[in-house]
């Protein structure tokens, strides 16, 4: 796991004023990168990284000779991110993703290394966060969703099949399905509600067709892949964190109805590829690092991870504590000005598999993994109500509706409903935020 070093320093305040407030999300200690253009310009995205409610223009810092007392290696990490995506950078990996980590702060730190910009070169280089247009971060090559949860999995499981909610292979194998990366989407994307084939509305009718009447959410972390690995070379356990970038807030969002009637035998199709939205900024591994925490605690009686999934430093310190908020904004609400209300609350430290197993169980059979793959953790969920983190299981199939402000209630997501999911970590003293996902469900398209 990545050391503690100077980027992680408590002490340290950066010259953004809005980046030392307290609560705030993009502090130096995390230093999130992420793509933008100017609203209303015609400017190719630039890669940017968020400080405060700023955000630093990677390649016009170094065009303006911020990074010269950097090494060589940060300006080649620096000069990396004059493209759309973060590819570019992802492929120099993990010492130059370092090094421009360590030249970042000090170039944002208040002290004597501190090389800010002024005058009309500042203005360039640091521009307010409002006025920016934000993008996908990474070109997504593939897309995998992992069922990491073993509450999410055993709630599931209770309401599917109440005589046997764990499938057997649960606590031996990460289980996942190959997503679809074309229809992932950054924060703001519009979710116009899916048609689909549905279930026989009685037994010996045909299926029915249609939008979805059971639209839902699915709370999870998504791991961006930075290092690759080459086709038929397995990621051993003990190497998979380092394969890691960074994370972002993900919403698999779902059609329940159409993913019941299609889900067997192949497993979840068109219930899930109509959608995905991700967060705008990926926090790194690196700034992640204080924030550790052990992998699953297995209760007696739970098999042991085979050995190519048993790592001690995994095991250690292989997930992360890192609190997870779901949040509904109905139109009613929105219209009265009624702020989004919290819907569920919890933690990822919950997750039965860690990002490091997901990721040596995804190459164990050879399959490569490129730079800018995403992982999928799965829906987050934690062993009490508040915790659980789709309608799905808050609602419990519809028979216990979430109440919601001015008198509504919610059994599946609504037209006009904005979903938003938040992240952060916060120990001793410290705090960085993932920032938000969110998006608003349109009605189906006429037929
Ligand atoms: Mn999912």
């Amino acid at each position: 796991m990545t050391a503690l070093d100077e980027t992680h320093d408590t002490l340290l305040h950066s010259w953004v004023e809005s980046a030392n407030a307290p609560g705030a999300d993009f502090p130096l200690q995390n230093l999130p990168f992420g793509a933008f253009h100017k609203r209303g310009s015609h400017e190719a995205p630039r890669i940017g990284v968020a400080i405060g409610d700023r955000v630093l223009d990677v390649a016009a810092a170094l065009d303006a000779a911020c990074f010269l007392k950097a090494g060589l290696l940060a300006q080649a990490a620096a000069g990396a991110c004059r493209g759309a995506t973060l590819n570019a950078l992802l492929l120099l990996g993990p010492d130059a993703w370092h090094a421009l980590r360590v030249a970042l702060s000090r170039l944002l730190r208040v002290g004597a290394d501190s090389l800010r910009p002024d005058g009309p070169a500042a203005a360039r280089i640091l521009l307010p966060m409002a006025e920016l247009e934000l993008h996908l971060p990474v070109e997504i090559g593939d897309y995998t969703d992992f069922y990491a949860s073993v509450h999410h999995a055993t709630n599931i499981g209770t309401m599917l099949r109440p005589d046997q909610p764990l499938m057997p292979n649960y606590k031996w194998i990460p289980i996942g399905y190959h997503g679809r990366a074309s229809s992932v989407g950054v924060s703001g994307m519009p979710v116009r509600r899916p048609v689909g084939q549905m279930a026989p509305a009685a037994p010996g009718s045909a299926p029915t067709v249609g939008p979805s009447q059971r639209l839902d959410y699915e709370l999870e972390v998504g791991a961006i892949v930075g290092q690759r690995n080459a086709l038929a070379h397995p990621v051993r356990i003990g190497a998979a964190a380092a394969h890691l970038f960074g994370i972002v807030l993900l919403n698999d969002w779902s059609a329940r109805d159409v993913q019941g009637w299609e889900y067997q035998p192949l497993g979840p199709f068109l219930s899930k590829s109509f959608a995905t939205s991700i967060s705008p900024w990926v926090v790194t591994q690196e700034a992640l690092a204080p924030f550790r925490a052990p992998a699953f605690v297995r209760t007696e009686g739970d098999p042991a991870p085979l050995t190519y999934l048993a790592d001690a430093a995994d095991q250690a310190s292989g997930n992360l504590d890192l609190t997870l908020e779901v949040l509904i904004q109905t139109q009613a609400m929105a219209k009265a000005h009624v702020a989004p209300a919290r819907v569920s609350i919890g933690n990822a430290r919950e997750l039965y598999w860690t990002f490091a197993q997901m990721l040596t169980h995804h190459t164990m059979n050879g399959c490569n993994l490129r730079a800018g793959d995403l992982l999928g953790s799965g829906t987050v969920s934690g062993p009490t109500p508040e915790s659980r983190g789709c309608l799905m299981e808050r609602a419990w199939r519809g028979t216990e509706p979430v109440a919601l402000p001015g008198g509504e209630t919610r059994a599946w997501l609504v037209d006009g409903d904005t979903l938003i999911m938040r992240g952060w970590c916060e120990r001793e003293g410290r705090r960085i935020g993932l920032g938000e996902v969110r998006g608003t469900v349109l009605p189906a398209l006429a037929s």
